[in-house]
């Protein structure tokens, strides 16, 4: 029988805000199976909520990190890694944000400052977290991000954010080149629409969740625990030949022509 066993692997899933946080199903979901778990939080304004969320989890632990500083992701990699005997296997990038003024209306009104933010936070950070990190895979790996489908398709109002996902995919696919060699794979789950603090914050999501939930093959949309299982399949042997791959869990809705 297959079985997806983690334990005595450490995991770091960064972007939990909630209890609907895409990062904190899959933080739930990589402990279930065995993994010890950090999870980051942006500020200490979540930080209760955050320790809340982990009361009933003893091997799921918090730490703050604000990732746009490259000071404060080397910081926390480093004193998980002390944590956790100098390695590190699993690193989930599950964070994105944009003003909420880009996030409707025109694209051609994003301003520069507006997409430094976007991409600086949602697509940057994924580097600095895979080169602090990498240090410690000296066991192989896994890390992956969160994508939308927007990188390579039009959905009205996702707008900076579209670019940003582009931005995200094409560091995957880099990050998956540079790193193969020492056996760590970058992925990117592609998830449908969620109901959770970011995606309420774009005009047009509402939309977005309703269309898919008609058109794709599935009819009806995915769910948060869907998205942790593709993650469960990421972090695990299961999926060891895989890697720079864009993964949609979409209900088949990127096949959809009308
Ligand atoms: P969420 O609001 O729960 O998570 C976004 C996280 O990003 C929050 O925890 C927030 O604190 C964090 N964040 C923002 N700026 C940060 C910073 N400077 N430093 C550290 N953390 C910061 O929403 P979510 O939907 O769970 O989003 C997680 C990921 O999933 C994002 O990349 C999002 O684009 C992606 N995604 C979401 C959906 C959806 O419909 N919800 C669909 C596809 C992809």
């Amino acid at each position: 029988m297959y079985t997806i066993d983690l334990s005595g692997k450490t995991a770091v899933v960064f972007g939990v805000a909630n209890h609907r946080s895409i990062a904190w199903y899959i933080a739930k979901s990589l402990n279930l199976a065995g993994a010890t778990v950090y999870i980051t939080y942006q500020n200490e304004r979540l930080r209760s909520g955050v320790e809340k969320l982990t009361a009933e989890f003893p091997s799921i632990h918090i730490q703050e990190c604000d990732v746009a500083s490259d000071q404060n992701i080397e910081n926390t990699i480093s004193s998980i890694a002390n944590m956790s005997n100098g390695v590190i296997d699993i690193i989930v990038h599950s964070i994105a944000f944009a003003d909420k003024k880009d996030l409707s209306g025109n694209f051609s009104e994003t301003g520069r400052k507006g997409f430094q933010t976007a991409l600086e936070v949602s697509a940057y950070s994924l580097i600095p977290i895979a080169r602090y990190a990498s240090v410690f895979m000296n066991e192989g790996g896994s890390i992956m991000s969160l994508t939308f489908s927007a990188s390579d398709r039009v959905f009205p109002g996702y707008n900076i954010m579209g670019t940003a996902k582009a931005a995200l995919e094409n560091e995957t696919k880099q990050l998956a080149y540079e790193l193969g060699p020492k056996g760590i794979r970058v992925n990117a789950l592609s998830p449908g629409p969620l109901d959770t603090l970011s995606s309420r914050a774009i005009h047009g999501y509402v939309d977005m969740k309703k269309v898919q939930a008609e058109r794709s093959p599935l009819q009806r949309n995915i769910t948060h625990e869907e998205v942790s299982a593709a993650a469960l399949f990421f972090a695990s042997n299961l999926s060891t030949g895989i890697t720079g791959h864009i993964l949609p869990i979409d209900g088949g809705y990127q096949i959809a022509g009308v």
